[in-house]
C-alpha cells in the first residue's frame, strides 16, 4: 500500500489525523463565440488542415494540459490551512510568497 504523505510539508498522513485531498481544476476558458454569416461563407479547410499539421509537431500531454489540468494532492491540518490563507490573504495571486 502506497504511504499518503502530505504535499506541502511530507509529514506521513497515515496516523489517522484528519487530513485534506486537494482537488484544483483548470479549464480553458474562452469567450463567447459568435459566428457570422463571412465565417459560415467562407472556406475553412486551409485553416483546419495548418492547425493540424501545427499540433502535429507538439506534444499531446502539452496540447491536453492547455485545455484542461486536474491536479490532486493531499495535505496535513497546517499546510492546508497554510494554503487557504494564501488564497484567502490573495498571496497567491500577487505572486507574492507567503509571509
Ligand atoms: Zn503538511
Amino acid at each position: 500500500m502506497n504511504e499518503i504523505r502530505c504535499r506541502g510539508c511530507g509529514c506521513p498522513l497515515d496516523g489517522g489525523d484528519v487530513h485534506y485531498k486537494a482537488r484544483l481544476d483548470l479549464c480553458a476558458a474562452y469567450d463567447r463565440m459568435e459566428i457570422t454569416r463571412e465565417d459560415l461563407e467562407c472556406d475553412p479547410s486551409e485553416e483546419i488542415r495548418q492547425l493540424l499539421m501545427k499540433m502535429a509537431d507538439e506534444d499531446p500531454q502539452e496540447l491536453t494540459d492547455e485545455v484542461f489540468m486536474r491536479l490532486v494532492f493531499d495535505l496535513c491540518k497546517q499546510c492546508k490551512e497554510r494554503l487557504t490563507k494564501q488564497f484567502q490573504q490573495g498571496g497567491f495571486f500577487s505572486g507574492e510568497e507567503e509571509t
